[in-house]
């Protein structure tokens, strides 16, 4: 019988391996929990963070975005998809804002091309989808949020802070 074999057998005899697991155990049932209780408590979040899009409006009640498609055009996951026209104003206006988050990277490119901070990124995380095609978070849904969340987001531009 060789040396190794003669340690493995001693160790099984006297359940080294049981008791040396039941040490690691015992450490850590007596140490501080950083278990969260979600969603009654919540981890730090970044400010940097970025989540749910909003389409942003003037205090007038007209919308921001003047379809420029920088935003279309520097998204590197082609997740935005517009279409525009010309109002009867002369003014050109999307008549189609498309955001596929099944496709957005949330890298914040679009919110930094806008000229206008028509579409930006909240710290919203909170969302799911129940159905086919919920991902796709059209005009009237991203403006819809906007509206929502509009004192927060103008009061953190304001600031030169991000949105909290
Ligand atoms: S956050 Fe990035 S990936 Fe998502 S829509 Fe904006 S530019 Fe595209
Ligand atoms: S959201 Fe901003 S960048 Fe995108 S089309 Fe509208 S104005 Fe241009």
């Amino acid at each position: 019988m060789t040396l190794k074999a003669v340690g493995g057998y001693v160790k099984s005899l006297f359940l080294l391996e049981l008791l040396k697991g039941m040490s690691v155990t015992g450490r850590r049932f007596f140490s501080p929990k950083i278990t969260v209780q979600y969603p009654e408590e919540k981890t730090p979040m970044s400010p940097r963070f970025r989540g749910l899009h909003a389409q942003r409006r003037y205090p007038n009640g007209e919308e921001r975005c003047i379809a420029c498609k920088l935003c279309e055009a520097v998204c590197p996951a082609l997740a935005i998809t517009i279409e525009s026209a010309q109002r009867a104003d002369g003014s050109r206006r999307t008549t189609r804002y498309d955001i596929d988050l099944f496709k957005c990277i949330y890298c914040g490119f679009c919110e930094e091309a806008c000229p206008v901070d028509a579409i930006v990124e909240t710290p919203v995380f909170e969302y799911h989808f129940e159905n086919r095609g919920e991902n796709i978070m059209t005009k009237d849904k991203l403006l819809a949020i906007g509206d929502k969340y509009e004192a927060d987001i103008a009061a953190a531009k304001a600031a030169d802070a991000p949105y909290r």
